[in-house]
């Protein structure tokens, strides 16, 4: 049952920037392709055969978007997941499947599917409401300093914050969340994986989030991360018994944390496409995107390895920045060798919006990521 050059098709809920570049392969393989996005001037909508605007949270919606389509995939997971559910019932390929969907979509949930799992993780405890945790604090249950997350969904951080004293606790919000040990973290790395519907399973080799010294914000995503041997093994080894446990289809990019202790515990998991491995595009023999696809299509998967090293800077608006946006300095960092800008599509730029992307590809890591720092330097992200 092929995909290439007919009209069977693939529904992607999303049509950020994820969605654009998965645009990328199913355009040089002729597949056709779906979009929903509840924006009409979404980054996707240029790539896709059909766009169409609505509301990924909204049940009806995304049912009707469904049924349209032979495989429906994510590049977001705030969707509406019942709908998902109702999807696979009626026969359509939904991938990755409700039920994964489901579980991230709740960081308590996910949390108890490691420990049910005998995954490692960072040592936890649940909480109904925020009365409960600080009723769990007051009598010693729960001491400062640790990590309090919210249930339901957070991005890039909110949801998350590290409490210090019982005054910390009133900024948080209500509902149910946990309270998680504050690790101390000698390095984040992430592995991504990638699962196809008969089970074959890939990982890409770690790669290391470095961040800015003092605003906690991803710096530079390098390939290969630059640990040892046997730490690169322990996290594949977590990240592949993650990803058989999930038994996901499609791409799943585990975030770890290494331990100043040497262990590698699991923080969390995109079930998608992920920024950390934008690099994939230019780096590797199969960039991310190609391989999600091939993985939903159920085709052998591609090589995960790096045929060159990779340092990936996020391209975000400037600070004091809103409006029209225009990149400042691109033709001076076009100049430099084995520099590869990808620019969204977003009309507007705002403070610290993701508006792009830029990879650095050089033979040797370090070089990569000198280069990566004096392209942070140059280009600018403003509006005139
Ligand atoms: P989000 O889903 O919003 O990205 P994460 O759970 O990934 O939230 O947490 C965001 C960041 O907070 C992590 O990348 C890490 O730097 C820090 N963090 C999260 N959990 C812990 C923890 N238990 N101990 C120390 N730092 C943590």
């Amino acid at each position: 049952m092929g995909y290439f050059s007919t009209t069977r098709t693939i529904g992607i809920l999303g049509g950020g920037q994820l969605g654009k570049m998965l645009l990328n392969t199913t355009r040089q393989w002729d597949i056709q392709t779906h979009i929903l996005d509840s924006n009409a001037q979404a980054p996707a909508r240029i790539g896709c055969n059909t766009f169409v605007q609505g509301d990924l949270m909204d049940y009806q919606t995304v049912v009707d978007f469904g049924k349209n389509v032979d495989i429906l995939t994510i590049e977001i997971e705030n969707v509406n997941a019942s709908a998902l559910a109702h999807l696979e019932e009626q026969g359509v390929r939904v991938y990755p499947q409700a039920n994964v969907i489901q579980t991230i979509q709740n960081k308590c949930l996910q949390k108890e599917f490691y420990k049910k799992n005998n995954i490692p993780t960072a040592p936890f405890q649940l909480f109904k409401s925020i009365e409960a945790l600080k009723d769990a604090v007051a009598r010693g249950w729960v001491s400062f300093p640790f990590v309090w997350k919210s249930e339901s969904m957070g991005y890039d951080g909110y949801g998350v914050k590290i409490i210090r004293s019982n005054q910390d606790l009133e900024t948080v919000n209500e509902g149910p969340c946990m309270a998680e040990d504050l690790v101390n973290i000698e390095k984040e790395i992430g592995v991504i994986m990638c699962r196809s519907v008969s089970g074959e399973t890939v990982n890409y080799p770690s790669v290391e989030m470095e961040f800015h010294p003092t605003a906690n914000q991803v710096e530079y995503v390098l390939s290969p991360a630059r640990i040892s041997k046997t730490v690169e093994k322990k996290a594949q080894e977590v990240a592949r018994k993650v990803s058989q446990a999930y038994q996901h289809v499609g791409l799943l990019a585990v975030e770890l944390f290494l331990t100043k202790e040497g262990e590698i515990w699991v923080n969390e998991v995109a079930p998608r496409p992920h920024n950390s491995g934008h690099y994939s595009i230019e780096a590797s023999y199969t960039s991310q995107f190609e391989q999600h696809i091939r993985a939903l299509l159920d085709l052998p998967l591609g090589n995960p390895e790096n045929k060159v090293s990779g340092v990936m800077v996020n391209l975000v608006g400037a600070p004091n920045h809103k409006g029209p946006v225009h990149y400042k300095n691109m033709e001076h960092i076009l100049a430099i060798e084995g520099v590869c800008p990808h620019i969204y599509g977003k009309k507007e730029t705002r403070p610290f919006r993701k508006m792009g992307h830029i990879t650095i590809v050089n033979k040797d890591l370090e070089t990569a990521r000198q280069i990566a720092e004096q392209v942070k330097e140059t280009i600018e992200v403003i509006s005139k």
